[in-house]
């Protein structure tokens, strides 16, 4: 055993097990650097992934590379944390165990941060058959995708294959899908225009569907108004007031039994928390997420917390719980840290309050959307506030560095060179949820 893990290992402190090193469980180990308690990270991945830039990997704006950070550059210089890749695959609360793909590990107290996953509302067919963006390896495959769709356009033998092809169907008008659509009409006008000239570009067609009145449902109207506006004059077909009941792989099909031919749907229309076999009583059913108290203590766990996206907490002002967003989890991610420095030094807990720091959404150059309480901005100060704040937000300063440059590059030039189909997509095989941890045997 090497010194540093014999100095680990002989720590006189109670053992936290943290599940999941999203923006709540890193920011929970980083506040517990140095604290007294032995930290163990456990996450499926190596690395901690920033998703609201995912669709920018998707749509080849970044690399991969620039979104990532490994958890063990993080946990490196904190002698009280480590960290081991595994996927937990159970908690046994009565021993105070959790069950991983590589072993057990016994904890004092538990922290769990396993964020969400897509939810597809019990639609099987559907499920087999979108793609979804949750995790790099998703962005990846929707990447080589549109890509190849691209290639396969050229390949096409009638103009019905080849529109089939360039139909491109977004489902769900939340941020995630307003910013993939907004990217790839950013593409026909720049990459396809250029790239493929012996494409007609008018021929690829983006569809974004959702059952609302309104793209953005959860902003103020402006901002749905607003994005709508920005994404129809970018060329975006934006289908409100439809929903999508089946998807074969070639042939969207519509609630009133429309039908449409694309070889690509994305599906962004719900997410769900990740939870785990053997906490089934704490869970709230519809929601999939832990019942928690102010102090994220999971309902009739009291060594059990929960945090960010699985975790619902009601306030006054958030009876359905907070919003599935990086602040909340971040936020709480800080309060617990606090608290649990607290009950190290035995003075009493203080009840968390969700500070809403508003909302923001970028639909494509000089096109974005803010809501900050009453304020509403769009435009150019949108966007340049968006950049701002989420080239901050980044974990590490290369990835910050690097993310800056791909952008001027990308805005200035429209010139980028990330298109690359290194991993091909095989339709059919999407990734589904979390992949499994390499090596495992
Ligand atoms: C495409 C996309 C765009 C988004 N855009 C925005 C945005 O613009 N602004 C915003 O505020 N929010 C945005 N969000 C939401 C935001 O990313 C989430 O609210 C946030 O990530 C939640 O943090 P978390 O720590 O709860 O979970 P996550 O960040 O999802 O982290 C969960 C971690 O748990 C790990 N894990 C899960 N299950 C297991 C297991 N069984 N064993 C081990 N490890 C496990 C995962 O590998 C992951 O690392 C976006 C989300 C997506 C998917």
């Amino acid at each position: 055993m090497s010194q540093v893990r014999r100095a680990y290992e002989a720590l006189p402190h109670p053992q936290v097990v943290v599940v999941g090193g999203g923006f709540a469980g890193l920011e929970l180990i980083k506040r517990l650097d140095g604290a007294p308690y032995k930290v163990l990270l456990l996450d499926a991945h190596n690395h901690h992934c920033f998703q609201p830039l995912l669709y920018q990997v998707a749509t080849a704006s970044l690399s991969a590379d620039s979104i990532a950070h490994p958890f063990r550059r993080t946990v490196a210089p904190m002698p009280n944390v480590a960290f081991r890749m595994a996927r937990v695959l159970a908690v046994r609360p009565q021993d105070k165990r959790v069950v991983t793909d590589h072993g057990e590990f016994a904890y004092d107290i538990l922290v769990l941060a396993t964020g969400s996953t897509t939810n597809f509302f019990g639609n099987d067919q559907l499920e087999r058959e979108a793609m979804q963006l949750k995790s790099i390896g998703q962005a990846l495959d929707i990447r080589s995708d549109f890509l190849q769709d691209f290639e396969a356009a050229l390949y096409a033998q009638d103009e019905a294959r080849q529109r089939r092809c360039l139909n491109f169907t977004i489902v769900g008008g939340g941020p995630t899908g307003v910013e993939l659509a907004g990217s790839l009409a950013e593409i026909r006008r720049t990459v396809l225009r250029r790239e493929y000239r012996e494409l007609d570009s008018d021929r690829m067609q983006i569809w974004l569907v959702d059952s609302n009145d309104r793209v953005l449902k959860n902003f103020s109207e402006q901002a749905s108004a607003h994005a709508l506006t920005y994404l129809r004059d970018m060329g975006v077909n934006v289908k409100l007031g439809a929903r999508v009941t089946g998807y074969d792989g070639e042939v969207v099909t519509f609630q009133d039994g429309t039908r449409m031919e694309s070889n690509t749907l994305i599906w962004a229309a719900g997410v769900k928390g990740v939870t785990l076999p053997g906490l089934e009583a704490a869970e709230v059913p519809k929601a999939s997420r832990y019942q928690v108290d102010r102090f994220n203590q999971v309902q009739g766990l009291p060594d059990v917390y929960a945090l960010g996206d699985v975790a619902l907490m009601t306030e006054e002002r958030w009876e359905r719980g907070h919003p599935q967003v990086a602040q909340a989890a971040i936020q709480q991610a800080r309060h617990l840290a606090a608290n649990l420095l607290r009950r190290a030094s035995g003075r009493p807990l203080e009840p968390f309050t969700y500070t809403d720091r508003g909302s923001m959404a970028v639909i494509g150059r000089y096109k974005a959307v803010v809501d900050v309480g009453r304020t509403h901005l769009a435009g150019l100060t949108a966007w340049l506030a968006w950049m701002f704040v989420h080239l901050m937000a980044l974990v590490g300063y290369r990835n910050r560095l690097q993310v800056l440059m791909a952008w001027a590059w990308k805005y200035l030039s429209w010139k980028n060179t990330i298109r690359l189909i290194i991993r091909p997509y095989v339709r059919g095989t999407a990734l589904k949820g979390p992949e499994p941890v390499p090596g495992t045997r």
